[in-house]
């Protein structure tokens, strides 16, 4: 026969187990190159909602962005790592670019679910993505499986038919394509992205006109 406090044990260690017990901010992204937008969006969300952590995933392949111009994913993954290695907040989710292709959140909500069920996750994306949320694989199913985060951005609305909850962040009017852009001709993007990205960049000889 079980002792009260035995029964009592128990029904505790299933209420633990039944409610999610980690919070976890997910930023995904093509990362081309990482700037301090997605730094500020991610410390502000982690930081308001009180996240045990935010994770940067560098998309394989971006669904929507076929035409954008790339580079190799290990320069991507390599400049995120660069950029989050002072805070501990900040991991790196390695989950797209291990499965390769195209990269559907749904699937790879779904899979980091199937691994671990205990954790809540919070998908963060800019006012920019939350107007196109409507043409996301499999929505519908998606905002069952995870809590989105909107963050606001220069000329987007802060409107969706999809529940969103919006954190207030600076707005900071920066972005991948501008960086890229000011490089190949030649410009600064000091204090855009941080220091070790553009030692990088420098380095590897990203996006200059002759790339
Ligand atoms: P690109 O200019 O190449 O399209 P990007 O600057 O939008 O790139 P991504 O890596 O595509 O960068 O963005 C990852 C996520 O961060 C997306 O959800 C995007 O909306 C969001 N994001 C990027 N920059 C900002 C910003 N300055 N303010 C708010 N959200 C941003």
């Amino acid at each position: 026969m079980k002792t009260v406090s035995q029964t009592a044990t128990k029904v505790v260690a299933e209420m633990v187990t039944d409610i999610p017990h980690k919070r976890v901010g997910i930023l995904g992204g093509t990362f081309n190159p990482p700037h301090l937008g997605h730094l500020i969006m991610a410390q502000q969300v982690g930081d308001q909602l009180g996240l045990d952590e935010v994770r940067f995933m560098p998309d394989a392949q971006p669904p929507h962005v076929d035409e954008k111009k790339t580079i190799a994913a290990v320069d991507r993954k390599n400049m995120v790592e660069r950029a989050i290695a002072d805070n501990p907040l900040f991991k790196l989710e390695t989950a797209e670019l291990k499965r390769g292709g195209k990269s559907y959140t749904y699937d790879t909500i779904k899979a980091l679910k199937a691994q671990h069920p205990e954790v809540q996750y919070y998908f963060i994306i800019g006012g920019d993505m939350v107007d196109y949320l409507h043409t996301w694989y499999r929505i519908d199913d998606l905002v069952k499986l995870v809590t989105f985060v909107g963050i606001k951005r220069t000329g987007y609305p802060t409107t969706s038919q999809y529940p969103v909850m919006w954190v207030d962040a600076p707005l900071v009017d920066i972005s991948s394509t501008q960086i890229r852009q000011k490089i190949s001709r030649g410009h600064t993007v000091r204090y855009l992205v941080p220091a070790a990205v553009e030692d990088y960049i420098k380095e590897h000889q990203l996006y200059e006109p002759t790339n």
